[in-house]
């Protein structure tokens, strides 16, 4: 018995706005908006080879969909881009033909591009995995598209093209590139995270054993996977933070082990220490087993401390990033702030000559937070004496999320007596933007570009032009990491306000005066004998 194979795919897929049906490679039958979506019309379509009317850059990657056209099983939705100039895309789900007969039937729609076109064999770095996984998690929070991190590994990969000519290894990554985006959600929710191992977001509805033994058909060698789901259902921003740590724990770490360990072990060994060190994490802040450790932020123009920032060490005594990452994916952040923000403001009260003035760091995370503010003016209202002498760095460890609602808490801190100060510019790509939309006092030009500027015998041209900025907006200007006279007469010389770095003391358990490096200090301050002062 034979269907009609119009009413086959008119039944599979009437959601479909061109239906295609392929045999070995070509266009057998279309119907629907051909000339719409291809801009050819359905006649001019037969015969066709599919793959080619699609850009050069993504027919390998249709061919990897077809190559594992399975009976039954829905392959995509992909989007692909289409051949010609005018950027064109479609969203293509298929399907193969219950005959048997190698036939497969493509559903297909008009679609936007995901992100930036990828040349083939190429995957998205890390970073705008990211951001493809945010967008991701969007759709799936309104569509109720249920998602899964899956981690692969494909035995031997790297060994494999070792013995490649480099013709040959090229091509092998082209393979593996194409198989492992087809089995991703769109098409390019995927990333490589070693020679062996690639992360990739997909659909939840197919079984994984089949993703395993289509890779492995593609790849020729071994193919297995470890699989994470995502609850969008605890908000999609808390399912993002968990995959990107899982990410970047397991590039870290997973991968440190010897003797090299099967992709499960690494990943639940993985999961295992993040959950151990995030309950360690906990009890620390919650039992406040932290110390406070202080770095005077000198005045240029003096070379006195004109305050001292305020960082935390715990137990191990050393550079606490890892842990306030940690904090910041675990919720644990905003807890933290506000403790050492208490045991600031006890040591300020505590400092009877009321010389004292200290800067805490506040996680981009902390500042959107409606009871962290209103905690900070319970406490300066019960430390009246603290008022005017608490100064806030909102750090960029963690993207501000909400700026609107940031910069309304930074006018109610500034409101209560307090200089506001954004760390780290320059270091993260949304610098410029929280300079427009935040009203600060302080910007702090993050360290990589200050020591950049005596490796490189930099004048400090782009250090001049940030000030100049400042200045317009009325915003003071802080070098941190000046390690050396040099720099600090660089920075001096481009016009920064304040410096702050080993040249003049390293953070220490008491707030301690600055070194006073002769270079370093204004001719005039030095004539004029200025007295170490905080006020
Ligand atoms: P940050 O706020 O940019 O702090 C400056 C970091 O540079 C500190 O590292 C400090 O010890 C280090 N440093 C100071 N001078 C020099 C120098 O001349 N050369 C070099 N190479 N490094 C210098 P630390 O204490 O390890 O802190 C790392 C980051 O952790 C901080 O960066 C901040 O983002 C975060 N952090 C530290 N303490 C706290 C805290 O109490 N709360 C929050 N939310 N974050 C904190
Ligand atoms: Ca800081
Ligand atoms: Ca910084």
């Amino acid at each position: 018995m034979s269907l009609d194979p119009r009413r086959l795919l008119g039944l599979a897929f009437a959601s479909a706005d061109l239906l295609v049906e392929l045999q070995s490679g070509r266009v057998r039958l279309a119907l629907g908006a051909a000339q719409r979506i291809m801009g050819v019309n359905e006649a001019e379509l037969a015969g066709k080879v599919w793959s080619h009317l699609l850009h050069v850059d993504d027919q390998p990657l249709m061919e990897a969909m077809l190559n594992c056209a399975d009976d039954g099983v829905r392959r995509g939705p992909i989007v692909l881009r289409l051949a010609g100039e005018d950027d064109r895309h479609i969203r293509v789900i298929l399907r193969a033909l219950p005959e048997n007969d190698g036939r497969v039937s493509c559903a297909v729609t008009a679609a936007q591009a995901a992100g930036p076109p990828l040349a083939a064999g190429a995957l998205h770095p890390r970073e705008s995995f990211d951001d493809i996984a945010k967008g991701l998690f969007e759709a799936a929070r309104v569509t109720g598209l249920e998602l899964e991190l899956a981690m692969v590994e494909f035995a031997g990969l790297g060994a494999m093209r070792g013995e490649l000519s480099p013709n040959e290894a090229a091509a092998l990554d082209v393979r593996v590139a194409s198989a492992v985006r087809a089995e991703s959600h769109g098409g390019s929710a995927a990333t490589q995270l070693s020679p062996d191992r690639y992360a990739l977001l997909r659909q939840r509805d197919d079984r994984p054993e089949n993703m395993v033994k289509r890779l492995t058909r593609v790849v020729a060698t071994e193919a297995s996977a470890h699989l994470v789901p995502l609850e969008a259902a605890g908000g999609s921003a808390r399912a993002l933070r968990a995959l990107r740590y899982a990410l970047d724990d397991f590039l870290r770490e997973g991968l440190k082990d010897m003797p090299p360990m099967t992709l499960s072990e690494a990943m639940n060994r993985s999961v295992k220490r993040t959950l151990a060190r995030a309950g360690a994490l906990g009890v620390a802040v919650s039992q406040r087993r932290f110390n406070l450790a202080f770095q005077p932020v000198v005045a240029l123009a003096t070379g006195v401390a004109h305050h001292h920032e305020v960082l935390v060490r715990f137990e191990d005594g050393g550079s606490p990033f890892p842990m306030i990452r940690m904090a910041e994916e675990f919720d644990l952040i905003e807890e933290l702030d506000h403790a050492i923000v208490e045991q600031t403001i006890k040591k300020l009260a505590n400092d009877h000559e009321r010389k004292l003035k200290l800067a805490v760091n506040i996680s981009g995370r902390t500042i959107i937070s409606e009871t962290f503010i209103d905690h900070i003016g319970r406490l300066l209202a019960k430390h009246g004496e603290a008022k005017g002498r608490l100064i806030f760095e909102v750090t960029e460890t963690a993207a501000i999320d909400d700026l609107p609602r940031a910069n309304r808490h930074i006018q109610s801190l500034r409101g209560l007596g307090s200089l506001v100060c954004l760390d780290d510019f320059g270091s993260g790509s949304s610098s410029f933007a929280y300079l427009q939309q935040l009203s600060l006092d302080i910007v702090k030009i993050d360290g990589r570009y200050v020591r950049e500027l005596a490796d490189n015998g930099r004048d400090g041209a782009m250090v001049r032009r940030l000030v100049e900025l400042c200045r317009d907006l009325n915003i003071r200007t802080v070098a941190e990491m000046v390690e050396t006279v040099e720099v600090a007469e660089i920075v001096r010389q481009a016009g920064v306000d304040f410096a702050q770095g080993w040249l003049y003391g390293k953070p220490a358990d008491k707030p301690m005066p600055a070194f006073r490096p002769s270079a370093a200090v204004a001719p005039l301050a030095r004539r004029a004998g200025a007295s170490e002062s905080w006020g």
